[in-house]
Order: structure tokens, then sequence, then C-alpha cells
């Protein structure tokens, strides 16, 4: 997709992709400000100009730290733009261990702050109706910001409410009033994801495909059946708050008010006190052994944040403003990469790698932003270009996966999960340091089981896997 390119900001990665679009860092060549840069082709659907206007109008709305900060867009032709507050720490799922899931402290930390977001987003009269942890992103902190309200709708306004019908999120993280085909409340179904989400959190691991009577897995848990996984490995007083939160009869579903007096929500929990079954981090380069508080060695310099204090006066903007501006506190350079100043010719990310065959280079002169993102799906291995793309592409044979080759430095890896969908993931090949870093993006599929496909590949690979580490703690 041709991106447009403003002089003074470099596009320096894709930092995901969407059923609509991608995602892009931006950054500003001068004061090294980070956006991220949403950009949606309108034509791709038929109801995607209608869905963008909303997606749009609803971002102006909001202002919370727990959520995505919205900069502004600007159209050209049938492309959008969406300029957003830059999460350098990824999606909650790369912090979540394929059927282990996390320290408790860290999920009660995430749980607190996706509920502090949620109440925010209710209390306009918003909901997210796509709440999992793919759309959960963390900034340089480790604040997780509620991301991606391209579903969300208005279901409350000067304090009536109206009720919703329409079957929409994503099947495990959907509450079964959803799929019931009646009308429902929306603050329920919002609440509901976040207790899977939860559940991902402390197991690793999705409770079902989807809440209904199909799924041998929904009626087990319908019975109480908490020995089964992923219950058991859940302590009793999260799994207390689960069954009250993940229970069908929306009448006696908890609501935020309630989660918030919980038990096990307002415990103090000791951080750095393991589950058994959680392995320490740290500087682990076992598969699955991530820290949480992860900096990459190959950091230059700090992230800096796309706010400033400056204060600039928002300038006219073609749609209504609704509710509070974000605009007035985001920096003078953000406004003029949201004004659209000096377009120039397109810009490919590409074209910043000096290339080989297969493998781009970050030249020297490169900005060092190209290497911030901290994804934790990936490795350096050990081999020059050539080798490592042979190695990889041999063991994806072996996998069964198909495999494709894109541009220069990337593959196109595709499978099925183990619940039958569709899995395809992006994998990019780079040389840093003499070192061949892979880096793996999940493109469609849920972000678990794309976790546990590139665990598997990464040990497959475990002999050519670099020794040295990848992240540091942060101190
Ligand atoms: P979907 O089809 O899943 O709804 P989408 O087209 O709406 O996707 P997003 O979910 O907004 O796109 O973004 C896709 C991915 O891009 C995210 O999962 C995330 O990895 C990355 N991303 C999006 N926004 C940001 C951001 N502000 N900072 C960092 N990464 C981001």
């Amino acid at each position: 997709m041709a991106v447009p390119f403003v002089e003074g900001w470099d596009l320096v990665q894709t930092l995901g992709e969407g059923a609509y679009g991608e995602v892009q860092l931006a950054v500003n060549k001068r004061t090294e400000e980070a956006v991220a840069v949403k950009i949606v082709d309108m034509k791709r659907a038929m109801d995607c100009p209608d869905q963008i206007k909303k997606e749009i109008c609803i971002n102006k709305m909001l202002n919370h730290e727990n959520i995505v900060k919205f900069y502004g867009h600007r159209r050209e032709g049938s492309i959008q733009y969406l300029f957003l507050e830059y999460c350098s720490g990824g999606e909650l799922f790369d912090r979540i261990e394929p059927d282990i899931g996390m320290p408790e402290a860290d999920a009660q930390k995430f749980f607190h702050q996706l509920i502090a977001g949620v109440v925010y987003l209710h209390s306009l009269g918003v909901t997210h109706r796509d709440i999992k942890p793919e759309n959960l992103l963390l900034d340089e902190r480790d604040n997780l910001k509620i991301s991606d309200f391209g579903l969300a709708t208005i279901y409350k306004y000067n304090g009536r409410e109206r009720l919703l019908n329409k079957l929409c999120g994503t099947l495990p993280y959907v509450a079964p009033e959803v799929l019931k085909r009646k009308e429902f409340h929306a603050e329920p179904v919002d609440i509901w994801s976040c207790g899977i989400v939860l559940t991902a959190m402390l197991a690793g691991e999705l409770p079902w495909d989807q809440p209904s009577d199909t799924c041998q897995e929904y009626c087990d848990w319908k019975e109480k059946k908490i020995y089964l996984p992923p219950w058991k490995k859940i302590d009793s007083l999260p799994l207390a708050l689960l069954l009250k939160i993940l229970t069908e009869d929306t009448s006696s579903r908890l609501t935020v008010t309630d989660i918030t007096k919980d038990k096990w929500y307002t415990k103090p929990l000791k951080k750095g006190i393991k589950r058994p079954w959680v392995s320490s981090g740290g500087l682990s380069d076992s598969p699955g052994g991530f820290s949480k508080h992860i900096r990459s060695d190959m950091d230059f310099s700090p992230v800096k944040s796309a706010r400033s204090e400056e204060k600039i006066t928002s300038h006219s903007q073609p749609e209504p403003r609704t509710g509070l501006s974000v605009w007035d506190n985001s920096p003078a350079s953000i406004d003029k990469l949201v004004q659209g100043f000096s377009f120039s010719q397109p810009a490919c990310p590409e074209h910043m790698l000096l290339n080989s065959q297969l493998v781009g280079t970050p030249s020297s002169s490169q900005n060092p932003w190209q290497r911030l993102v901290k994804r934790m799906t990936r490795f350096f291995l050990k081999l020059d270009a050539t080798q490592s793309y042979d190695v990889l592409k041999e063991v994806c044979d072996k996998m069964g996966y198909i495999w494709k080759t894109g541009c220069t430095n990337q593959v196109t890896i595709s499978t099925t999960d183990r619940r039958n969908n569709k899995l395809i993931f992006k994998a990019n090949l780079m040389e840093m340091e003499e070192k061949i870093l892979v880096d793996f993006r999940l493109s469609k599929g849920d972000g678990l089981e794309f976790k546990r496909h590139f665990l598997k590949i990464k040990g497959k690979l475990s002999n050519v896997v670099g020794a040295q580490k990848l992240w540091l703690p942060a101190t």
C-alpha cells in the first residue's frame, strides 16, 4: 500500500495489520517522537467508510490513560490515516506464556488497568465490543492501553440506554447472549470479554471456542467442572471472581462496580511471587521464558512520549468534535503530521533497508526506532542470511506450514491452529550486528495460537538460536 510521506517523518516499521489495512510506526527525524499510523483503505469493503468514520468519531471522544490516545486523522483519496499514540510495549498477548499465563500480580495489574479503561468507556456510553489481548497494547512503562475502536459503538446517550443486537466481536471472547441473536445490554458483554482476558492471563489458554451449548468446554464450565483446565491452573480467589464474571445469566453477572470490590481484585499482591508453573522470565532464553520487564539491549535512546507539555490550538477539522479534544495537547510536530504538510514521494519502509537478496540490513544512518519495537516473538540466528532462510524454511516445511516469499526480507507463513482456525504470520529477517534477527508478527488468527507456533519454531531451531541475551530487565 502506498504511504504518503510527510517531510520530517520516517515510516520505519509495520507494527501490525488488520482486516482493512495496516499500522505503521512513524518517527520524527528531529525530535524522535513516535506515532502509530493506522492506514485504512476504504475501498476494501462496502461498510468500511461508515465504520472508519465511527471509529474516528469515537476516538475523538476519548481521553484516558488506559486508552490509546488519538491525535487526529487525515484522508487521501480512499485512504484514511489515523494518528495514534505509539505503544512500544507491544500487545498484551505477547506477555502471556502459552498454557502458563503470567505471574498473578502482573495479571492483576493489567486487569486493574483494563477495568479502569472499561469503566471510563462505559461512563461515556461507549462499548468496545472486541476486547481481547491483541487489542490491549502496552506503553513503554508497561501500562495497558485499550486499542482498536473499529467495532465500538455508543449504547448510552443522555442517560438513555439502547439495547444492542449485532453479532460482533471475536468468538472465544464474545458473551453467550451475543450468539443468541436477541437484544442484549452492552456493558455485560464487555465485562465478559474482560473475564476471558483474565483467564488467558492466568492460564495461558482460552477456555472455549465459543460460549454456546454446542461447545463441550463451555458446558463443562456451566456444570462447574473447575477441576478441568484452564480452571485448575487458576488460584481459588481469582477463580471465584471468574465464576461471577463468566456467568451466563447477565442479571447475576458482576458489574464493573462489583468487580472493583472483589476480594482478589482488591488483594495486595506482592510482585515477584510466582506461581510454581510460571517461569522466572528475566534473561531466560528458553522457549516461553520471557520477562515482563524487558528492555531491548539494542535500545539507543529512551522512548519519548508522543505527548508533551507543549500546547497548541487545534486546527479546523472536517468532522465536529465531540467530547474532549485530544489535539489540544499534541505537540506541533504531530499536529503537522496530522495536517499533512509537505507531501513528497511515497516511502516504503523496506527502502530503508540495504537489501541483499533476502535480508535487509538497517543502514548505519537508519533511525534507531526501527530497532525499538519490543516484540518478544523474535530471536537471533547464529547463521548468515542464506543459511537462516534455509533453516527456517526447512523447519516450516517439516511442520506442514505453507511458505510464501514476499518482499525482499519477509516471508508469510500460513497454517491452521488447534481449533482449526486459519493462522497467518509473517517473519522478517534482518541483519543486525552480524547476526540475523528473525522477527515474527501475527497477520491473521488468534494471538495465543501464534505464540504457540512461534515457540515451536524457536524450539526446533534451538541449536542455531543465538545464545546471547535478547532482553535485559528494566532497571
Ligand atoms: P483488526 O482487523 O484486528 O480489527 P485493525 O485493522 O483494526 O485490526 P488494529 O487492531 O488497530 O487494526 O491494529 C493492528 C495491530 O497493529 C495491533 O494488533 C497492534 O499490534 C498494532 N498496533 C495498532 N495500534 C498500535 C499502536 N498505537 N501502537 C503500537 N502498535 C499498534
